[in-house]
Formats: C-alpha cells, structure tokens, sequence
C-alpha cells in the first residue's frame, strides 16, 4: 500500500498548521542546517542524495545550486515554482495545503545552502486556498522566530514572499517565469545565459519546484543514504505521482522510484474505472508521450525506465485512458490546450501549434485527407528543437506517440 514518507504531513490531511507540524518533527531540519553544517555542506549533501526536479526537468537539484557564480558581488535569489500548470498535474497543490509548512522549511534550508536573504513563492493564479495556506504559514514561521532577522538567533536573516500569477501554463517555464516576477510579460527567455547565472533582476536566481524543495527536508533530516535506499541507483528517492481519468482512486500518492506501474495502478488505485481495459496512460502529464497499455505491463516509475519505453517521468502526472476513450478526439483536446497557451514568440510554436489545431479540427469532423497525417508529423519535425522553450515539443509530444502507437483510429476518421 502507498504510504507517505518523505511527505508525511499528506497523510494528515487537517494538519497544515504550525503546531502540528512541530509535533511531527517540524523545522529539525532547519535548526540543523543552520547550527551544525556549513552552507556547502548542505549542497553537498543534496547532490549525493540525487534528488532530481520534481517539477518535470529532472534536472540533479545539488547540481544546479552549484551553478551559482562562486565570486559574486550581487544578491542571491531563490524562487519556488508553484505554477503547477500541465495538464493532469496536481501534486505541487497538496503540498501547499497541507504541507506549508515543509515547503517554507525547505525553501529556508536551500536560501542557506545559496546564500539567500530573500526568496518568492510564484503561485498560479487561480490557486486561491494553497495561496492563503502558505501565507498563513509564513506568519507563523515568523511568530516564531523562523523568518526574519537572526533565524533560531543563528544570525541567518531570511525574508519570504508570495506572489499570485495570472494564470498562464507559460509562467511555469522558469524564464518565463521570472519575466512575470518581474512585472513583465511571461515569455520565456533566451537561454544561456541561465538564471543561476542571471535570472531575477539579473541576479543569480535559483529556481526550484514546490516538491524538490519540500523533499530537501527529510533529506536533510535522514541523510543522503537513506534517500537513496528508497528508490533506483539512478533515480534514486520517492516521487509524488498525481493519478486522474479513468482510474477508481484518482489521486496523490507518494511512490518509491521504481515500483513497477502496474503493481500500483492495481494495488493502490484500483485500477481501471468500472472494470474497463486500459487503452493508454500518459505518465507525466500531458507533455509527455503517451504509451499502450501492452508498454504498462513493463513500466516502472521511475526516469530510466520512462525513457526506455519511449516517453518521460515529467511532472510525475498519470492520465488514464480506457477502452471507451477516442485517442485522436483526446489529442485534439491537448491540441487546442497546446495552441492557446504559446506565448507566440517562436514562429514554429506560434503557427505550428495552430496548424496541429485546425488539422485535428478536420479530421475529428471527417474532413481530412491522409496526406494530412503526413503534414501533423511533418510540422511536428520543424517544432520540436526550434524554439525558445519547451512547450513547442511538449505539443509535439501528444501527436507523435499517438500516431506512432494508434494510427489505425486516425485511419478510421479518414473518409477518402
Ligand atoms: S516555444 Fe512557444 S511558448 Fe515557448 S517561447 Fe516559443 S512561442 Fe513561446
């Protein structure tokens, strides 16, 4: 049965307060890492932890604090991404509503470990309650001496802020992100530069996801050994997987990395809704290519074995799909998501995206040609790896694994 271990606030789901957090075991992490290990220590100890970014990347979380410019005159950043935008992702969420707290605690372990005296919370604009969760918690962090000048009287001065955005999936790519920080359109930037070397205000900025951050605590707590017992040599830890569509018990659930998915599918979520087949999963979010229920039967969960199946771990969200659903009407869902959100920057992604729009359009009315099957992949082609960001791929994604792996329903929808 799934249990939570390294979030052991979720399974509380009325406790997102201070006290009981404290009762739990809350902020011995932070008092910790303030007292008895130096600022490298604590980097040092999150890389040998391998824990990679929870918010899709998987990028190695102690490697990119170690980014940072090691002679630097400017001040330091630490934003938390709490964008959680992509389709069928809302783990990041939980999180905030019940587990404030650990979060807050994280983010004050990394802005120590980077040297931080000023860190943001950007939260997607229409999380309203994990918005008032996390305020609340940071009003009481400071009551408590946890936030503010000379934390835990260790003289480490910490000030955290949260800012509502507007609602726009683009706001979670980092860049993008930080232009909105700053009051500016939410377009993605240029990479590099990177902003561990210039991001908000052209300061070095590291950005991290909701749940990287709230994981750093146990990992702090326990130790890098014991982190990497829970899950694979390469993808080591726990991950939350957020699981929606046809699939008896929707949900968050905490899971070792490298459970096999089936063995979780059935034993923990119940499997397919109403005793239905699988059709297909897409296993981490709707950027990420879709697999066949015959590719589940040899999935794990965890990033290596994503990859050796022709998808991705990304955000850690499942869509189950059943016997019922029509992949190509489902596509043109994603389709007309993919479409709306492009910030219109990059030519490929701008127009690419509307053509992937109209031509799913057609043929869900019966009005394509076979040739424009062709022309999906072929658009596709000139997207992916031409753009500013990652959203033009993340288009492509849906298309391209659903035509590789269901071209017979497309076939059907043909009338020529
Ligand atoms: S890929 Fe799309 S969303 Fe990203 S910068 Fe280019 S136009 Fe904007």
């Amino acid at each position: 049965m799934a249990e939570f271990i390294t979030f052991p606030s979720l399974a509380y789901t009325d406790r997102a307060g201070l006290d009981a957090y404290l009762q739990m075991g809350g902020y011995k992490s932070l008092r910790k890492a303030l007292t008895a290990m130096q600022p490298g220590e604590i980097t040092e100890t999150v890389k040998q932890s391998g824990l990679r970014g929870r918010g899709g990347a998987g990028f190695p979380t102690g490697m990119k604090w170690s980014f940072l410019p090691k002679q630097n005159e400017k001040p330091v950043y630490l934003v938390c991404n709490a964008d959680e935008g992509e389709p069928g992702t809302f783990k990041d969420r939980d999180i905030m509503r019940y587990a404030p707290h650990q979060l807050v605690e994280g983010m004050l372990i990394a802005a120590r470990a980077i040297g931080c005296n000023r860190s943001y919370i950007y939260i997607r604009g229409e999380f309203t309650e994990p918005y008032r969760c996390l305020e609340k918690a940071i009003e009481e962090a400071r009551e408590a001496g946890l936030m503010g000048k000379n934390i835990l009287g260790t003289g480490f001065d910490h000030e955290m802020y949260l800012h509502l955005g507007a609602g726009a999936y683009i706001c979670g790519e980092e860049t993008a992100l930080l232009n909105s920080l700053e009051g500016r359109r939410g377009e993605p930037r240029t990479k590099p530069p990177f902003p561990a070397i210039e991001g908000l205000y052209g300061c070095p900025t590291i950005v991290n996801n909701v749940e990287t951050l709230a994981a750093v605590v146990p990992i702090i707590e326990h130790g890098p050994e014991w982190y990497i017992a829970l899950g694979t040599a390469k993808s080591p830890g726990t991950k939350l997987f957020s699981i929606c569509g046809h699939v008896e018990k929707p949900g968050v659930y905490e899971v070792k990395m490298g459970t096999r998915f089936m063995d979780f599918f059935m034993n923990d979520c119940g499997g397919v809704r109403g005793g239905k087949k699988l059709k297909a999963v897409i296993p981490g979010g709707s950027s990420v290519p879709m697999l066949t229920a015959e590719q589940c039967e040899t999935l794990c969960l965890d990033y290596e074995s994503c990859v050796e199946h022709g998808t991705m771990l990304g955000s850690g969200a499942i869509i189950v799909l059943d016997e019922t659903v029509s992949i190509p009407h489902a596509v043109q869902n994603l389709s007309k998501f993919y479409s709306h959100e492009s910030c219109g920057q990059c030519t490929p992604c701008r127009e690419g995206t509307h053509w992937f729009e109209m031509i799913m359009n057609k043929l869900i009315a019966g009005e394509a040609r076979r040739e424009d099957l062709d022309l999906l992949l072929d658009i596709g082609k000139h997207i992916s790896f031409r753009t500013i960001c990652a959203l033009g791929a993340a288009a492509v994604a849906p298309i391209e694994s659903s035509l590789a792996r269901f071209r017979s329903e497309y076939e059907a929808l043909i009338r020529d």
